[in-house]
């Protein structure tokens, strides 16, 4: 049987007349760039999380970048974010000539809130949790650093598409929240998409003008913006798919469900946990092995796709190498790096597939395959 890691033909399969469609509808009208179907999506995922406000850009990067930018990081401020995420997280803070300050992260890669204060002094501006793999870092006790320090906090909630904590999703409890459609994520465009999600009204009007060249209106320029905005295709697109996205995540954690079933009490793997209080949507379900590679190799060679998120944990990055980061300052976040490995997980797997993956991770560390190479 061959398992590929993700297969986003499925879904479109699946789809076809809704989006075939919906893109007729985009060619149709002709208006490829602020059409309807861009405010209509805005609205749409605003009313989803409860949150007010909703702008539209390009992609998940341009979005952490402008709502940071938005809220004032510049040259000379400190930025706190995990040890383990997507470069983006840690090169947008650099785009805007602040430095990045790492914290360490807990099993699961999500920031570790009891070594963040430790890391704060008066160049700190902001902290940037990131939601990794879909499971939400502890906003309350996020909220409360924040609030003590005074400190701005924005989620990069690009792995966490209607995930939740207490019942709260993102960008309900922060300055603004970030979103990213690249097609593999949980909810994905046809190509590149993102969106920046605020109470607050004055910082949503502030990102829609540095998103769209400083202005609001056509030859209004009243600051230095950048030109990111999602296309209608892409709204497009977004909006036939929202209405499948909680059966989509619920069949995510069904799969989830069933790794935990198969693989638990097995030898040598580490299973991710659902930290008590969060709606996990399984962005990823990335387990733990010291012989992630041998573990990797074998599975491939049983026509099991699997992926590594993330080889470097952001410290090591070579962008970053200049802060002169060391292993011994981020010893989980190192030996995650070295051990994560991310199963298929998507809503079209079947039990079958998830079933056959099980069954070769359980031949390879039960039979005499991890043996031989002990
Ligand atoms: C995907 C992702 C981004 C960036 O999104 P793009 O749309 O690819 O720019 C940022 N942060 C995290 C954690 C991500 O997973």
């Amino acid at each position: 049987m061959k398992i590929p890691f993700f297969d986003l033909k499925r879904q479109s399969a699946s789809l076809r007349g809704e989006l075939q469609s919906a893109m007729q509808q985009v060619m149709d009208s002709g208006l490829f760039i602020r059409g309807e179907k861009v405010a209509r999506f805005e609205d749409q995922w605003a009313k989803a999380l409860g949150v007010e406000h909703c702008v539209a850009l390009g992609n998940g990067t341009d979005a952490l970048y402008v709502v940071l930018k938005a809220l004032g990081v510049k040259t000379g401020d400190e930025v706190i974010v995990p040890a383990v995420s997507w470069v983006s997280t840690a090169s947008v803070v650099m785009q805007l000539g602040a430095k990045v300050v790492c914290v360490d992260v807990d099993e699961q890669g999500l920031i570790d809130v009891k070594k963040v204060e430790e890391k704060i002094n008066p160049r700190t501006k902001a902290i940037v949790p990131v939601h990794l793999f879909g499971q939400m870092a502890d906003m309350i006790a996020l909220r409360a650093i924040c609030d003590h320090h005074q400190l701005l906090l924005v989620e990069d909630a690009a792995q966490a598409h209607l995930s939740s904590i207490g019942g709260k999703y993102p960008g309900t409890t922060s300055d603004a929240a970030t979103f990213s459609f690249y097609p593999t994520k949980n909810l994905g465009a046809f190509g590149d998409a993102g969106v920046i999600v605020t109470r607050n009204a004055v910082l949503a009007q502030q990102c829609r003008m540095l998103a769209n060249q400083g202005g609001l209106a056509r030859n209004e320029h009243r600051v230095l913006g950048i030109t990111s905005r999602m296309d209608e295709l892409q709204a497009a697109m977004l909006l036939v798919k929202l209405p499948y996205l909680d059966q989509w995540n619920e069949r995510r954690r069904a799969i989830a469900t069933q790794y935990n079933q198969q693989l638990t009490e097995l030898a040598e793997i580490l299973l991710p946990i659902e930290i008590g209080g969060n709606y996990h949507t399984y962005h990823q379900y990335v387990i733990r092995s010291k012989w992630r590679e041998p573990l990797r190799e074998y599975l491939q060679s049983e026509g099991v796709s699997t992926d590594v998120h993330y080889p470097v944990a952001l410290p090591f990055l070579p962008i970053l190498r200049d802060l002169g980061y060391t292993k011994e300052e981020f010893p989980v976040a190192y030996l995650a790096s070295q051990e994560m490995l991310s199963l298929p997980i998507f809503p079209e797997l079947s039990d079958e597939e998830v079933q056959y993956v099980c069954d070769r991770i359980k031949k390879f560390v039960e039979g005499n395959v991890l043996t031989a190479i002990q």
